[in-house]
């Protein structure tokens, strides 16, 4: 795949299609300044602080430009809150739409044909292949994200938390808990 990726890459360049400076510009977005870091913050903050998190709730793109991130692909999103009750889930049944400025690029998993279908006929299956079983009386919803509107989870703050910074929360907040298929918690690993 690499190697298919330069060959283009020189093709482009060669044929002057494509500005070099352009594409180091796209690779430096996407490994520095937007990824699952970004949305970890977002939860973070609303947490930490509840005006916020009502306006994350009304108006995701416009409390998430507050922390400072670009809305490309981002331009229409909703935040989806998780509960005792109520667990969340996102799939793009049909492609892999995905919150580009609050998670990065979606994982391979994301865009797989398995996770696009099984998401929706058995998402408690597959929250189980991901480790997470909930209780029966939990509701599971899905969601399925297009181009028009993406979706972020707002996990659960986890017990024992209390008096934790914004950064430290911030730790516990991991890309698979922001796509629902598992739950904020201390011990997540690192992104
Ligand atoms: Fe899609």
């Amino acid at each position: 795949m690499s190697l298919r990726v330069k060959a283009l890459e020189s093709l482009l360049v060669e044929k002057g299609l494509v500005d070099p400076a352009a594409l180091d510009a796209l690779v430096d977005t996407y490994e520095n300044k937007v990824g699952p870091r970004n949305g970890a913050r977002v939860v973070a903050r609303a947490w930490s602080d509840p005006a916020y998190k009502a306006r994350l709730l009304a108006n995701a793109p416009e409390a998430i430009a507050e922390l400072g991130y670009r809305p490309e692909q981002g331009e229409h999103m909703m935040v989806l809150e998780n509960t005792p009750q109520v667990h969340n889930m996102v799939v793009c049944t049909l492609c892999s739409c995905y919150p580009w400025p609050v998670l990065g690029l979606p994982p391979v998993w994301y865009k797989s044909a398995p996770y696009r279908s099984r998401a929706v006929i058995d998402p408690r299956g597959v929250l189980r292949e991901f480790g997470l079983e909930l209780p029966d009386e939990v509701e599971v919803r899905v969601w399925d994200s297009t181009a028009e509107l993406r979706y972020l989870v707002l996990p659960e703050r986890p017990a024992g938390t209390e008096g934790m910074s914004e950064e430290e929360l911030a730790d516990l907040v991991s890309r698979d808990a922001m796509v629902g298929v598992a739950k904020a918690g201390v011990g997540v690993a690192k992104l």
